[in-house]
């Protein structure tokens, strides 16, 4: 019985074993040990399978990836200290030096340095594809491309990828394909069932839901995840502690409910937003002026929280009033908890002049929306938008 609220509630917890404890304990140490020598000889033989040594396998951290596997639809999951850490690890764990990738245009911003930054000082190039149409990808294949880097969708503009159709055309082509799933969470998309090789987590974000801690976790099939466990995961030991893991537990099991009231809320500001005299433009995928709304509604079961907004306004300065107007939007980056955020690309921005640091205009704003009362929040933006 692998229905969601077995997953988030029981799944992975043998309670037996800890004096029949409803919550799992934190077994915060960092070595095992063993009744005789044949008992280490096996430990360390099985350090994927069994408890070793922390920066492998940790029985708290263990349950942990029990859960986030059995969401993704996954055989094995790790979880790593970020999701940076659980892009780079995955991401490596597939190339080698002479190979090219295909990155979506847009990715999250420290995948996008990995990319274009980073891997080329080993030999390894990208190209950064436009990945809402297909003929992209085929148009800028080499013969030296091996992966492909998906973020159905990003979590700024939201372009999605036709998974089902990029799969296809990675198969065709021996590539493998690796999609960071955070704006989706497991529960609106899982792109494994599309044939994705590996899904990609920000913890941080949605699963974990308290703005406590920051996480990641890799998601695939025993081959692939047991080759980064032996290799990318106990070299780099970006690990997540016990403490972590025990946390991300406890955020989990309102997973469902948090999801559900920021989605909803989301969809309230969004229609409210789209018909307001200040507003230019509404990015949101499950909106019908969204370009990709078709895919959107085929390929993921609900929005996540997150949406941005053009605003009309006429100096970077209005622009600025908005912001320090907001008072239960807080001005920070990140999102998935259960705080509403509000992340303006004007901070990039020093005058109204287009610059380097980023494609958007000024007058763009990120929003993310917690799990308050939504009728607040549309007040909070209402006065707020009076400055503009
Ligand atoms: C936040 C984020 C990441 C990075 O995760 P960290 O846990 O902050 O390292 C990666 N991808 C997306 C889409 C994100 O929003």
């Amino acid at each position: 019985m692998m229905d969601l609220s077995y997953i988030l509630n029981h799944l992975g917890e043998e309670r037996s074993q800890y004096f029949s404890a409803v919550a799992p304990p934190m077994i915060q140490s960092s070595n095992f040990c063993f009744s005789d020598l044949k008992a280490l000889r096996l430990g360390l033989e099985n350090e994927y399978q069994e408890a070793f040594y922390t920066r492998g396998v940790n029985p708290t951290v263990s349950i942990l990836r029990k859960k986030i596997a059995a969401l993704e639809g996954a055989q094995d999951c790790l979880v790593l200290a970020s999701g940076a850490a659980a892009i780079t690890a995955s991401v490596m764990s597939l190339l080698k030096a002479g190979d090219h990738v295909l990155c979506v245009s847009h990715p999250y911003n420290w995948a996008k340095h990995l990319f274009r930054d980073y891997l080329p000082r080993f030999d390894i190039s990208c190209s950064f594809v436009d990945g809402t149409q297909i003929e992209n990808f085929k148009a800028a294949l080499t013969p030296k491309t091996r992966l492909i880097y998906l973020e159905s969708p990003n979590t700024m503009t939201f372009e999605l990828q036709d998974l089902r159709a990029v799969v296809a055309f990675a198969r065709q082509n021996g590539l493998k394909t690796i999609c960071d799933n955070s704006y989706s969470s497991p529960l609106a998309q899982k792109p494994l069932e599309y044939g994705v090789d590996l899904v990609v987590h920000s913890v941080t974000k949605y699963l974990n839901g308290h703005s406590d801690t920051v996480s990641g976790a890799i998601c695939g099939n025993h081959d692939l995840i047991s080759a980064i466990f032996k290799s990318e995961y106990m070299t780099l030991g970006a690990i997540s502690s016990p403490m972590e893991a025990w946390l991300i537990l406890r955020g989990m099991r309102t997973l469902e409910l948090r999801l559900q009231r920021s989605s909803e809320s989301t969809e309230y500001l969004v229609e409210y937003l789209q018909s307001h005299p200040k507003v230019a433009k509404v990015y949101y995928p499950f909106s019908k002026t969204h370009p990709q709304y078709e895919l959107a509604k085929q390929q993921m079961r609900c929005s996540g929280g997150l949406f941005s907004v053009e605003f009309k306004t006429s100096s970077l300065a209005n622009m600025e009033a908005f912001c320090n107007a907001l008072k239960l939007f807080l001005l920070a980056c990140s999102w998935g908890g259960y705080e509403s955020l509000c992340f303006p690309i004007a901070s990039l921005y020093n005058n109204e002049q287009a610059n380097t640091k980023t494609h958007l205009p000024w007058n763009f704003v990120r929003f993310y929306c917690g799990i308050e009362d939504v009728k607040v929040l549309k007040d909070d933006l209402d006065q707020a938008m009076s400055c503009l």
